[in-house]
């Protein structure tokens, strides 16, 4: 692919041209909203439900998004295929658009859409093989009753310092506590933990987005037999359980062997860890319809 095509506002601009305003209210204030979606194999993966969430978080800050969901997922399946995109990552952004300096968006009529599709940078295999070692830190969770982290706006410095106090610590990944203590949620992903049949993750008030991701994971373990329940924990949970594993639509499910020192189970990947993430890979490429195939691909429609 020599171009990379990027819809913006209506139409496909080369990404060099893909420009916005620096009066646009999502680069001045961080207002607006936001989607990460993956495509596997020429299928999106849940976009129903990427969309929905992305019309709950403009609705909670009232801000209207001037297409209907039939109309975005036209918009998004146009960008994967003048991109010719097979397995991709697609970023879908809805900012306040325009003003003036002034905070009030009664000065931004227009909403700006944008829709960037790239082709998808796979985790590398060691992470998977070997597991994450994660730390917790100390900037705590938005509090839900002050910026509900159940809303994915573009306002993410809260998850930006966790990145950089974890970077600080020599890890990749970090894991938030709320202002109780409880264990909310990592940078850009949710937690789980496995101890015995039980697998608990933080419900949405302790202070978690409510992952696309977490959620069809909670799904597969449900149907798996695992007694699964959206429950608050502590760090000492964390320590103690068997397994724990982080989830995101980047990272897909991928095992922590080490919390703040603590060597979680036997320090390996665990087993409950790879049969879920088995099961999830299996999901995404059956569920849905396949939207896309590229030209000189063999997959058969
Ligand atoms: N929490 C936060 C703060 C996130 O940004 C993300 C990524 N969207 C997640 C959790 C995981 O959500 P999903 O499975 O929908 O990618």
């Amino acid at each position: 692919m020599s171009q990379q095509w990027i819809y913006l506002n209506g139409e496909f601009v080369e990404k060099h041209n893909a420009k916005i305003s620096v009066y646009d209210h999502g680069f001045l204030y961080g207002d607006g909203v936001f989607e990460g979606i993956r495509v596997y194999d020429g299928n999106i993966f849940q976009l129903k439900e990427h969309l929905e969430r992305l019309y709950n978080s403009a609705k909670s800050i009232m801000l209207n998004i001037p297409h209907s969901l039939e109309e975005l997922t036209q918009i998004i399946v146009e960008t994967i295929k003048v991109n010719e995109l097979q397995d991709a990552y697609i970023r879908l952004v809805v900012s306040r658009g325009v003003g003036n300096l002034g905070l009030d968006p009664a000065s931004c009529p227009t909403p700006n859409v944008i829709v960037i599709a790239e082709q998808l940078t796979l985790f590398p295999k060691e992470l998977y093989e070997n597991g994450l070692e994660i730390v917790t830190v100390p900037t705590r969770r938005n509090r839900p009753d002050v910026l509900s982290p159940k809303v994915k706006s573009l306002n993410y410095l809260n998850n930006i310092l966790v990145k950089i106090e974890a970077s600080l610590a020599g890890v990749s990944e970090a894991l938030m506590l709320n202002n109780e203590g409880y264990v909310a949620e990592g940078s850009a992903d949710n937690v789980f933990i496995v101890k015995g049949n039980k697998i608990l993750t933080p419900p949405g008030y302790v202070g978690a987005l409510e992952g696309i991701t977490r959620n069809a994971i909670i799904d597969i373990a449900s149907d798996l037999g695992y007694d699964v329940k959206e429950e608050p924990f502590t760090r000492h949970d964390v320590y103690v359980a068997d397994e724990v594993f982080l989830t995101g639509t980047a990272a897909e499910v991928i095992a922590v062997v080490k919390v703040d020192g603590r060597v979680i189970g036997d320090g390996k990947p665990g087993k409950e860890t790879n049969k879920l993430l088995k099961a999830f890979r299996k999901k995404v490429v059956e569920d849905g319809e396949k939207v896309y195939t590229a030209v000189n691909s063999q997959v058969e429609v």
